[in-house]
């Protein structure tokens, strides 16, 4: 049995970051995350273009510098460049199959919405390269925590069933509460208030699907539009431009199909459709991307639970991170993005909860010997 003080469930974000943090202090920690790959819900699709290779998102692209001061102030420090998103140029209204897309004059976000060169993978990578790779583990889906004395006993397992048990002093949980239950079995149980309120945390954007379409060129500005469009025919309903500057040019757009109607269609079929409907909205050039990418996060158990098939889920109010009292209290903490006070799903609410978390790993410590 390994033993180390802070042990973090997933390699996302939230849980790099704060693996980050307790490298910069000095802190014993091991990360264990079950995908054999980092980023979470951060992660992309590659293209290679000329001499680079250049990554598209699949997953979040977009933060907003004027308000989301702390994740701004950490992409600045780590030397990432960013771009505004592409949005000069009209916009293409879909109404019906009846008739022709209409074009209406597009009006830039505001807060601006921002993007980061290389997509939001770099941002992961270069957190990733602040701590240290022998405690990082991937491969290794955590199912069971149990609290015995002053620690806790992790359970998990790699893709082939091989069992490996770790004894940390403290567990932050850098997975979806929603997820954290689903997934893991808690001995003893969870307070039944707190068990509740994480179950009834939708997992931001879980129940969506983006579908990504790459191009030689961004032919549709030559066109005076901007690559957005909003479609009430579908199958996707938003469209943006996801093109990366200096690279290949792209357009993505959201699925408004639920996640049990797209899990009755093959992904070829669905493709298929998406290529159609932006043949329908930007021209025949549309309908012939030289790469294609459909990424289905309800589909993906890593982040999602049959909970997360309906979409209706808002940015709720943050769940408390920890039991108050009980045995778990002092043990366990949640620094996924979803128990972010201020920015609940959204990138910037990795960074937050992360910190949140390490900051009271120090007050916990105390109170907990
Ligand atoms: C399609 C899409 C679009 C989005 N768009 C935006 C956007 O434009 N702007 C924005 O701010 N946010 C956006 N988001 C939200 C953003 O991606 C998340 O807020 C952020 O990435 C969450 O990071 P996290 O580390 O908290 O969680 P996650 O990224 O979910 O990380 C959790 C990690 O835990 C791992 N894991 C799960 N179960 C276990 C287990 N049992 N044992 C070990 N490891 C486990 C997972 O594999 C994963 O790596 C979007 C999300 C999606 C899916």
């Amino acid at each position: 049995m390994r033993t180390t003080e802070t042990l973090i469930v997933g390699g996302g974000l939230s849980g790099l970051y704060a693996a980050h943090l307790l490298q910069q202090q000095g802190k014993d920690y091991r990360l264990l995350e079950s995908r054999t790959g980092w980023g979470g819900r951060i992660a992309s699709a590659t293209v290679s273009g000329g001499i680079h290779n250049h990554r598209f998102d699949l997953g979040p692209t977009w933060f907003w510098p004027d308000f989301q001061t702390q994740l701004a102030q950490r992409i600045d420090e780590l030397g990432l460049e960013v771009f505004a998103q592409h949005e000069a140029g009209d916009t293409v209204i879909e109404r019906s199959l009846d008739g022709l897309p209409a074009r209406v004059r597009g009006y830039p976000s505001s807060p601006v919405s921002m993007r980061v060169v290389g997509g939001m993978t770099a941002l992961v990578d270069a957190i990733r390269q602040g701590c240290d790779p022998q405690r990082l583990i991937m491969g290794q889906t955590v199912h069971r925590l149990v609290q015995e004395g002053t620690q806790v006993e992790v359970h998990a397992q790699d893709g082939h069933g091989e069992s490996s048990v770790y004894r940390a002093d403290r567990v932050l949980l850098a997975i979806p509460p929603r997820l954290a239950i689903h997934r893991i079995h808690f001995t003893p149980e969870l307070p039944p208030g707190l068990l509740q309120a994480w179950r009834n945390t939708p997992t931001w954007m879980a129940p969506h699907s983006k579908y990504l379409a790459v191009y030689d060129t961004p032919f549709w500005r030559e066109q005076g539009l901007s690559g957005q469009a909003r479609s009430a025919v579908g199958p996707m309903v938003e469209i943006h431009d996801a093109s990366a500057p200096g690279g290949p040019a792209a357009l993505f757009g959201f699925l408004g199909l639920s996640a049990p109607h797209r899990s009755r269609m093959s992904e070829e079929t669905l493709k298929a459709h998406c290529r159609a409907q932006l043949e329908r909205l930007f021209g025949h050039q549309a309908g012939q991307p030289s790469h294609e990418f459909l990424k289905d996060w309800a589909q993906d158990p890593d982040t999602a639970t049959p909970a997360d098939a309906n979409a209706a889920g808002h940015h709720g109010t943050a769940p408390p991170s920890h039991p108050a009292e009980g045995p778990w209290a002092h043990r366990i903490w949640g620094v996924a993005s979803e128990w972010s006070p201020q920015f609940s799903g959204y990138v910037a609410g990795a960074i937050e909860a992360a910190t949140l978390g390490v900051q009271a790993l120090g007050v916990t410590s105390e109170a907990a010997r």
